[in-house]
């Protein structure tokens, strides 16, 4: 089965991850400070906090921005579930703006519309957090101008986009964004088996994130209540979790670090030799917009069921069949249990629905050969019929 996407480790990797379980820290050492300098300075942001997951970073990003009982985030219903469920952590509530059709990513125009409802209901959100879906940005600017005019804060889950770009400034730059979270599951653009940073040009959120990253811990002088006992002195000073990236991962991350570039043009090249064949065939790419540079993380299209005459699940059973591992991105999160159990309900985000009603993700990763995507190209006319 050719996967829809998979990691790609090279001698070097292995090497690094070798050379720190010999060294003298396994967690806590040089390798996390390092790997979060090289990865901040990659994205051209000021402060890399890394962490054992994106879903972590959200979390602590949720925090730094004040997020809690009382406080709202609003998100994308097409992403998986941890971009919301990391603001209900905090105790805030969780809704939903809808997304454009043509590109999965979360729209500026029916956020403002909703802002405009939310000002008169006075319900604005604390925080906005958009999703670059598949590699490519929201629209950052025209969402950055909203939050000026209406007051809310900005986390980017670019869990998909490192490596990206935007208007010529890498994706995670925070120009448009109070805080930006990549992930290094093996599935997104580098690995460090799990793991995840928040990026940030904002040094008191930062150190919010730092200190809630290690249970609210401080040896910082500054910062206690009361005079240091002595050099095995700390002061909790915040309830705060065990967020920790093991040094272990850290150093694979900065391996993997070294061929993002690559890696991304590869991708490219990939997305590039799918357009002409699948243009052939009765389905729609994502739409890119212009001065967007796609990471390419993910290749879904949206099917044209009606010129098909098959289902969704038929199309991805058949092609799971004939040994091409589709999957799909993704079931809108409005419409799991948990999200229906607080009030929403079928209907509510009509193009997030009808979005997935429609989507099958291609393989699409650094090392998928010519050959099998071709063999993918093949096995898909076949099914939809051409
Ligand atoms: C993968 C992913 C996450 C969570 O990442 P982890 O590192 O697995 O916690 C969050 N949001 C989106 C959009 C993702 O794709």
């Amino acid at each position: 089965m050719i996967p829809y996407g998979k990691h790609c480790l090279s001698e070097a990797d292995i090497a690094a991850v070798v050379a720190t379980l010999r060294s003298d820290w396994l967690t806590q050492g040089p390798a996390v400070p390092r790997f979060e300098a090289q990865l901040a300075h990659y994205c051209q942001a000021r402060e890399g906090v890394a962490v054992n997951s994106a879903t972590a970073a959200l979390h602590l990003a949720c925090l730094a921005l004040g997020l809690g009982r009382g406080g709202r985030l609003w998100t994308s219903p097409i992403t998986f579930v941890a971009s919301a469920n990391a603001a209900l952590y905090t105790g805030a509530s969780v809704d939903f703006v809808d997304i454009e059709p043509d590109t999965g990513l979360m729209s500026a125009t029916a956020l403002a519309q909703k802002l405009a409802l939310a000002r008169r209901d006075k319900q604005l959100p604390t925080a906005v957090m958009p999703v670059h879906y598949a590699g490519q940005s929201c629209d950052m600017r025209a969402i950055a101008e909203l939050a000026a005019e209406y007051g809310f804060k900005i986390i980017e889950d670019a869990s998909h986009a490192l490596g990206g770009g935007y208007r010529g400034e890498p994706v995670g730059c925070c120009r448009y964004a109070d805080i930006a979270v990549v992930s290094f599951h093996p599935v997104k653009m580098i690995t460090t088996a799990e793991g995840g940073m928040a990026l940030t040009n904002n040094a008191d959120y930062a150190a919010a994130m730092r200190l809630h990253r290690s249970h609210g811990v401080t040896r910082d002088q500054q910062l206690m209540t009361a005079e240091s006992e002595g050099d095995w002195y700390y002061q909790q000073i915040a309830l705060g979790f065990n967020y920790r990236m093991s040094d272990i991962a850290a150093a694979l991350g900065a391996s993997q670090l070294q061929r993002l570039d690559d890696f991304v043009q590869r991708r490219r090249q990939l997305a590039a030799a799918y357009a002409h064949p699948l243009g052939e065939l009765p389905l729609q790419p994502l739409h890119i917009h212009s001065g967007r540079d796609s990471s390419w993380h993910l290749y879904p299209v949206q099917l044209r069921l009606e010129d098909i005459g098959k289902t969704r699940k038929a199309v991805f059973d058949q092609l799971r069949a004939r040994g091409v591992g589709v999957n799909v991105h993704y079931i809108p999160v409005h419409l799991q249990p948990y999200y229906r159990a607080v009030g929403f309900s079928r209907g509510d985000f009509p193009n997030a629905e009808e979005f997935y009603r429609r989507a099958i993700t291609l393989p699409l990763f650094a090392d998928l050969g010519r050959e099998d995507q071709q063999h993918v190209i093949e096995q898909l006319a076949l099914v939809l019929g051409r």
